[in-house]
């Protein structure tokens, strides 16, 4: 929306233009004249017929009824005014005394060239230098915004052809390119889904690290959608004005509602979408009330209409938990760090785009290259074309790309992870360690996926675990298993590296809540019975609990949770131990493919062992053998 495109009832420029040169002729008229008169002496008209006789009056100016004329004191012109009289002799008087007379005043000779030389040329002179100061103003105040038009929306309207960017650019990541094909083909065939009564999520949330491809994604449904597609980066709406974000917001909503069926995409949502925090001094109402208008503007609109709101962070639990509740965002399409397979598809989509050797090999690429994200991949390729052209090459060799990880690599250590082989087989064992343990124990739910990509969370690796069911009233034992699950992967680690590493401390963190909940709010204990030693206040916001038992008590009961959680970890060791062969398997396939699903575990784990000699100890030989 340009100021260009004028309202129907604005006035025109020119008519401006035509009032204020009447309004500064008309003060020159009236107000100067008499500011000219301040500055003239009255005197009487004998006083002026002798200073006539004493020819000391240069100049007469005779009008209707005064008489002005100036006096030359001592170099400067002084104006006097007296009354004219009848005086049939003044004529002859001021002629015999050489005093120049006039009749009217200079000026109205030529009062033409005067009009347009005093107020046109002026006056247009100044309006074409403020409209030339505005117009660079709005420039450096960021293009077609600007001061004129606070509060009107930037967002930038793609259509099919603009992005040019199709879903198959953008390699791995099928998950979210599902879910995302999904809302493409609602807004293209919507009686499809309306005839069912399936209406779509008015939201999806795009959630994963940095460089992974949230925005690559949105900008391959922009380009596979042939609806218009609006995209808006959250720190477009933060201005310099407490209230102008919000009409941002509203003009954009109302865009949309013009537009639709279309896409709105709003990328980098964290920067408005932080959340709100109660001490009301923050001082940052502006980001508050966007944010506010933005949930308002998502509940208003119909969900039948086809506006799609997609948004993307890296930062979703800093959202506030008002945008991600049903109805707003409530598709949540986690984007992740690429695993093996996905490395080396991003590395062939990005190579497409320079010349590759034959002899490239992909997968062992992307092997080396564990931990990089998409854009570092994409980063990874460049350096390799940048190589060849620096070695005078027509195209890039696999020495290339193994020297541009290191380059890529390096530079990124500090930013992302990038594990060891040794780590990674620490990793593969610790994740497969619970995974194990929760399969061979009845009562556990089986394992969906297991993944040894390092995630921004911190956490090393990933168990995934399904419960089959909604579960609510969870037995002791399922608990206790719980337990023995967290423990399983330092069990692992304990049984094949006989040492323990740092990686356990969040399973650490959850097995120890867990059994102090068991004894002091669930009465799972026979010492304490049914009696509450903690109780839980704000069960909403976190869930602090407070002790509320003697200190003897307290020490006890310190104690009981300790035993409890050793109980289970030697259960935990127990269980690994007597399938060590099935860990071996397991923890390798991990380390090699770096994910594994649920099915692919439970085949492995029920497929008949293959007669590989049996043994307790083999972190050695298998650290060693796998590590090159
Ligand atoms: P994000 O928005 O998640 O931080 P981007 O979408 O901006 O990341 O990705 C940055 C660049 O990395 C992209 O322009 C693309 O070149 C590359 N990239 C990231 N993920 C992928 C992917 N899955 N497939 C192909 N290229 C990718
Ligand atoms: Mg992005
Ligand atoms: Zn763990």
């Amino acid at each position: 929306m340009k100021l260009k495109d004028r309202k129907p009832g604005k006035v025109p420029f020119y008519v401006y233009y035509i009032i204020a040169v009447v309004i500064i002729f008309l003060i020159n008229l009236l107000v100067v004249p008499s500011i000219r008169e301040k500055s003239i002496i009255t005197t009487d008209y004998t006083t002026f017929l002798k200073e006539v006789d004493a020819g000391r009056v240069t100049k007469a100016e005779v009008q209707t009824d005064y008489i002005y004329y100036t006096e030359n004191q001592s170099g400067m012109e002084v104006l006097y005014k007296t009354v004219r009289m009848e005086d049939a002799d003044l004529v002859q008087r001021l002629y015999k005394n050489g005093t120049s007379m006039e009749g009217v005043v200079p000026q109205r000779e030529n009062i033409f060239l005067s009009l347009i030389l005093g107020y046109v040329v002026p006056i247009a002179a100044f309006i074409l230098l403020g409209r030339w100061l505005s117009k660079k103003m709005m420039n450096s105040m960021g293009g077609a915004g600007g001061m004129m038009s606070f509060g009107k929306s930037n967002a930038k309207v793609y259509v099919k052809s603009s992005t040019g960017i199709k879903f198959s650019d953008v390699a791995g990541e099928d998950e979210a390119k599902e879910l995302l094909t999904e809302i493409v083909d609602y807004l293209h065939n919507p009686q499809k889904y309306t005839e069912i009564g399936a209406s779509m999520p008015k939201g999806a949330l795009l959630v994963g690290p940095p460089g992974t491809g949230k925005t690559l994604l949105a900008k391959a449904v922009a380009g596979e959608a042939e609806v218009p597609f609006f995209s808006i980066s959250g720190s477009e709406f933060v201005e310099m004005f407490v209230g102008m974000g919000a009409a941002k917001v509203r003009d954009l909503f109302k865009q949309a509602n013009e537009k639709a069926p279309c896409i709105v995409f709003i990328d980098e949502i964290d920067t408005v979408g932080k959340k709100r925090d109660g001490s009301g001094f923050s001082g940052n109402d502006e980001r508050e009330q966007t944010l506010n208008q933005l949930l308002a503007e998502m509940d208003g609109f119909d969900g039948s209409k086809g506006v799609v709101i997609l948004a993307a962070t890296n930062r979703p639990d800093s959202l506030d938990p008002a945008l991600l509740r049903p109805g707003r965002f409530d598709r949540r399409i986690p984007v992740e760090l690429p695993d093996l397979k996905g490395r080396e598809e991003i590395l062939k989509v990005h190579a497409r785009k320079i010349k590759v050797s034959d002899a490239v090999r992909f997968d062992e690429i992307a092997k080396a290259a564990s931990g990089a994200s998409g854009a570092d991949l994409a980063n990874i390729v460049n350096e390799a074309a940048l190589r060849a052209v620096r070695d005078g090459r027509k195209f890039a060799t696999q020495a290339d790309f193994e020297e541009s990880i290191e380059v890529v690599i390096a530079g990124y250590q500090k930013k992302s992870r990038v594990l060891s082989n040794k780590e990674k087989l620490i990793v593969a064992y610790h994740e497969v360690g619970h995974a194990l343990v929760a399969a061979r124990q009845t009562d556990s739910a089986p394992v969906h996926k297991i993944t040894i990509i390092p995630r921004t969370s911190g956490a090393l690796g990933y168990t995934m675990q399904v419960d089959e069911k909604e579960h609510f009233l969870l037995t002791k034992e399922e608990l206790e298993n719980k337990i023995a699950t967290l423990t399983g992967g330092r069990a692992a680690e304990e049984i094949i590296f006989h040492s323990i590493t740092t990686g356990a401390s969040n399973d650490i963190e959850q097995a120890t809540k867990i059994a102090r909940a068991m004894i002091s709010r669930y009465g799972m204990s026979d010492a304490f019975d049914m009696v509450a030693m903690e109780t839980m206040t704000n069960q909403y916001l976190g869930g602090d609990s407070s002790l509320s038992c003697s200190f003897e008590t307290q020490t006890r009961l310190d104690q009981m949770v300790v035993d409890l959680v050793t109980r289970q970890h030697e259960k935990a060791k127990k269980i690994l131990e007597e399938n060590i062969q099935k860990l071996h398997q397991l923890a390798q396939y991990l380390y090699e493919h770096e994910t594994i699903t649920g099915e692919e575990f439970m085949t492995i784990l029920h497929a008949p062992l293959p007669g590989i000699p049996q043994s307790n100890d083999a972190s050695e030989a298998e650290v060693k053998g796998t590590e090159e």
